[in-house]
């Protein structure tokens, strides 16, 4: 089936979407049989969110806009299921927030890096990092630790989304402020994150670009406020509770 065969109506239509973007991805090569596996994960705590942005992801997402926008070098990683599923959502992301897309592998192969980074140019990316990454993340052995002098090594905001939780780790101990979208509110990566978003990575990302659009003109004070304001400990609560609980709101319960 193709992805335009999918009935829209369908009450699983954003499931089956994401099921056959990802098949896709690992046929063509840009995603790993390791990121299978991390769909599989993904699926079952956005069935137990009730497949929706609940109120606090949406308020984190707000938050995460205006971080990029407020970054001086603010870069979206992208890894293979990231690039699978919302390649030209993240390169609007991109657009709209200055940011600079870097292709980060935790099963890094040139053949992959290379996959990824034609098939986001395919879509409409002009520049794409990662391809001859020449820096290192501290603590993390060769081949996972490996990014770009002028990405994220460099960056002062990083958005991660779909990551390993090694790695988002490693990453927030370099003080680079880490947005992480994850769907797992228990997962390493959404714990050390300073901005958890704990939404499908295919809702997520166009609603952060719908956030910036908003923010694009407001004064630092302002996005100063926003971020001040960001209580990341209630936002890892309220999506815990929302999957204990099975409530219709995050907010209850
Ligand atoms: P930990 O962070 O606890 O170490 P992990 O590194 O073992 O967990 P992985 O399975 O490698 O976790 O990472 C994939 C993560 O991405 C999972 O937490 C999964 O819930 C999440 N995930 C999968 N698909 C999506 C998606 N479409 N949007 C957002 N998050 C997703």
């Amino acid at each position: 089936m193709s992805e335009i065969d999918i009935p829209p109506d369908h009450p699983r239509y954003e499931s089956l979407v994401t099921r056959h973007r990802i098949e896709d991805g690992v046929e063509k090569g840009i995603t790993s049989l390791q990121g299978l596996i991390a769909e599989g994960r993904g699926e079952a705590f956005d069935y137990l969110l009730g497949e929706g942005t609940i109120d606090s992801a949406a308020r984190a997402e707000r938050v995460a806009a205006a971080h990029l926008l407020r970054a001086d070098r603010p870069v979206l990683s992208v890894n293979g299921n990231a690039a699978a599923l919302v390649p030209d959502e993240l390169i609007e992301l991109a657009s709209v927030t200055e940011a600079k897309l870097e292709v980060n592998l935790f099963d890094r192969t040139a053949e992959r890096v290379e996959a990824i980074a034609s098939h986001l140019r395919e879509h409409g990316a002009e520049e794409v990092l990662g391809l001859d990454p020449t820096e290192r993340i501290p603590g993390l052995s060769s081949e996972r630790g490996k990014v770009d002098a002028e990405g994220i090594y460099a960056a002062d905001v990083v958005l991660v989304p779909i990551e390993d939780g090694d790695r988002a780790e490693a990453l927030a101990a370099m003080g680079k402020t880490e947005i992480v979208i994850d769907l797992n509110p228990f997962s390493r990566s959404a714990r050390h994150a300073q901005v958890p978003v704990i939404d499908n990575a295919l809702r997520a990302i166009p609603n952060v670009t719908t956030h910036a659009r908003e923010l694009t003109d407001i004064s630092r004070a302002e996005s100063e406020e926003i971020i001040e304001n960001f209580d990341r400990e209630a936002c890892l609560n309220a999506a815990e509770r929302r999957i204990r609980t099975g409530g219709s709101n995050d907010e209850t319960g």
